[in-house]
């Protein structure tokens, strides 16, 4: 019988687990984890995206801002705002929504966030903790953090003698998805679109993670028999069985072929995306505990 991840039961037990800290937190502290998100443009996926964040972090009991700036927000206007966040001692996370308009350099934005309320782990120096080990004090992105926690529960936390593959190389899930693996002490192959025959490389793999951005891409016959499949590709497709015009989310993994071969999958919806959202919680909770000289809660 093929394992069915439920990304959103374990990613409610993580939420779960956040506000049990808060609560403590606040009796230790007087004050409450901060988390400010700041969306630039109208883009509707990113309004989507934003909104759930801010309502989790007040379903944390956290203390949520939300700036919402206009599409045309100058960079300088932008890195004005993130500095006032920096220096704001009721915030403990900023996360910026990606993607930025193009007269904003993503880049310069990222590095200006204070690297102890980088809750998203792309500052240099969060990057830099992760490749180096250095776990105690930085942050690791949102998306490979829960994908991680999804594949502890299958294997546990020591991944000896286990080749993984990674399907995608991007700072935000295929590069730090592959530095939390090796840490875990798999054996790791990072794949992108220049790697040679990628079906015979899946089918190496004890553990796949599809970090592609393309729809149902990695087929059922790419996979070993037994082996757990973390599919982190949200697309939306065409759905017309549904009606006109409608639409549905698909992974980067076909999954009805993929679960015949796979020991353990995560669906899409319901698999990596909820623990995203939890794992930014977690962070958050995290710095606010590491700002208060507290040591880390989880
Ligand atoms: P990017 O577009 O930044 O990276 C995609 C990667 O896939 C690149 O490294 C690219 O290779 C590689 N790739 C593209 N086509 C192929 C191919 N035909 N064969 C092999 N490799 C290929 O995407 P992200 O990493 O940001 O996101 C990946 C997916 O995860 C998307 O579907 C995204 O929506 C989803 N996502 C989901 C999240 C969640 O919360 N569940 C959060 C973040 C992302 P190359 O580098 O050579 O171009």
């Amino acid at each position: 019988m093929t394992r069915i991840i439920d990304g959103k039961a374990v990613a409610a037990n993580v939420v779960e687990q956040v506000k049990d800290h808060t609560a403590l937190f606040k009796q230790d502290t007087d004050r409450v984890p901060g988390l400010a998100v700041v969306l630039v443009g109208e883009d509707p996926a990113s309004q989507v995206y934003i909104a759930s964040k801010s309502k989790k972090a007040e379903e944390c009991g956290f203390h949520s801002v939300q700036h919402t700036l206009d599409a045309d927000t100058s960079q300088d206007d932008l890195l004005v705002l993130i500095e006032t966040l920096n220096a704001d001692e009721a915030i403990d996370g900023i996360l910026v929504q990606l993607p930025l308009p193009e007269q904003i350099d993503a880049g310069k934005v990222i590095q200006t966030i204070a690297p102890e309320k980088d809750v998203d782990g792309f500052h240099f120096s969060n990057v830099g903790k992760l490749t180096t080990g250095e776990l105690g004090t930085g942050f690791v992105p949102c998306t490979p953090a829960g994908s991680m926690l999804l594949i502890e529960m299958i294997h546990g936390k020591d991944l000896s003698g286990l080749d993984a593959v990674v399907v995608g190389r991007s700072n935000i899930v295929g590069k730090p998805m592959a530095s939390l693996l090796l840490a875990a002490n798999a054996t790791v192959t990072i794949a992108h679109s220049r790697t040679r025959d990628l079906p015979e490389l899946c089918r190496t793999a004890d553990i796949l993670v599809a970090a592609v951005g393309r729809p149902q891409m990695i087929k059922g016959e790419w996979i070993k028999e037994g082996a757990t499949v973390i599919d982190v590709g949200i697309n939306r497709v065409p759905a017309p069985e549904k009606g006109e015009g409608k639409t549905r989310l698909v992974g980067d993994v076909d999954f009805t072929s993929a679960k015949d071969e796979a020991a353990a999958i995560t669906p899409v919806p319901g698999g990596v995306g909820p623990m995203t959202i939890a794992l930014l919680m977690a962070n958050t909770l995290r710095s606010a505990y590491l700002r208060a000289g507290k040591g880390t809660p989880n």
